[in-house]
């Protein structure tokens, strides 16, 4: 666990997304939720270590199975985008284990079979464009982002200049573009540059700042230009899906190479519809999908 201001704990370590923790004086508002129980446990044995205050809410950036599954251990008044609503009550632990067996295949069956008693927890609060929290000395800004996921939000504490952006922004990795509209996440990042923060806490990956978001920004800038280049050219999504390679831009874990080129062309899949839908729907192959 990193303390990343004064009584502003992260957790970057575990299976799953980053998870976050912010003490305020009048309860504990936490960012997201780790993927397995074991870690869940822990991550509540150590906020009781550093802090006497009760956990009082708990923020999902998105509604993927990775920030929410352990919510239910944590935390019954959830705070989350309006449609984060209808997927989470979607999912449940059979979702939960077929996920976690995808995603992740070398967990082993005791945690699995931990991961089929789970149940998500719908929203307390929903919210569609921007929630502010002000509990005791803090102030927390949730605004809706979207670009990761239609429902993805970041949590801003201007006062401290931390960021917790969920996974609009993952650092130095490849992001997981599947339910992504990327014109969107670019814009996204490009917001994000403009608020004040001097520390990012990503969804994945170290504590940052925002030369990192920029990075990321870039990346999806250069996907666009060359997915636009070569649809000028004449190319359909295949073609393009074949010859748009972003694999060197960030490094990619040694078992990780196969997963991470099929999300790399998921992305540019959807690059590829979406600039064409953005330009009026002509270039469309069949088969390409509407979002
Ligand atoms: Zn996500």
């Amino acid at each position: 666990m990193i303390e990343v201001t004064r009584g502003v704990y992260c957790e970057t370590e575990w299976e799953g997304a980053n998870v976050s923790a912010v003490t305020t004086g009048e309860g504990i508002v936490l960012i997201d939720s780790p993927m397995l129980p074991r870690d869940a446990r822990v991550w509540k044995q150590e906020l009781l270590r550093v802090s006497d205050e009760p956990i009082t809410f708990l923020i999902n950036t998105d509604y993927h199975f990775d920030h929410m599954m352990t919510d239910c251990l944590l935390c019954d008044r959830v705070i989350a985008h309006l449609l984060a609503e209808p997927a989470f009550a979607a999912q449940d632990a059979e979702v939960f284990e077929q996920m976690v067996s995808v995603f992740f295949p070398q967990i082993d069956p005791q945690l699995k079979a931990e991961v089929r008693e789970l149940q998500p927890v719908s929203p307390f609060i929903s919210f569609a464009e921007r929630l502010a929290l002000n509990m005791g000395s803090r102030r927390m800004e949730i605004i809706h982002m979207g670009g990761h996921t239609p429902a993805t939000s970041v949590v801003h504490l201007p006062e401290d200049g931390i960021l917790f952006t969920g996974d609009v922004h993952v650092h130095e990795r490849h992001p997981f573009p599947g339910d992504g509209n990327l014109l969107q996440w670019i814009d996204a990042l490009g917001r994000i540059e403009r608020m004040e923060a001097e520390r990012i806490v990503p969804g994945h990956g170290n504590v940052c700042d925002m030369k990192s978001v920029a990075r990321l920004r870039r990346y999806f800038e250069e996907m666009k230009e060359r997915v636009s280049d070569l649809t000028a050219k004449g190319c359909d999504r295949e073609e393009v899906e074949n010859r748009v390679d972003m694999f060197s831009y960030f490094p990619v874990d040694a078992g990780k190479e196969a997963r991470t080129q099929s999300f790399i062309r998921l992305g540019v899949g959807r690059m590829f519809s979406q600039l064409a839908e953005s330009q009026g729907g002509q270039a469309v192959s069949p088969g390409a999908d509407s979002n």
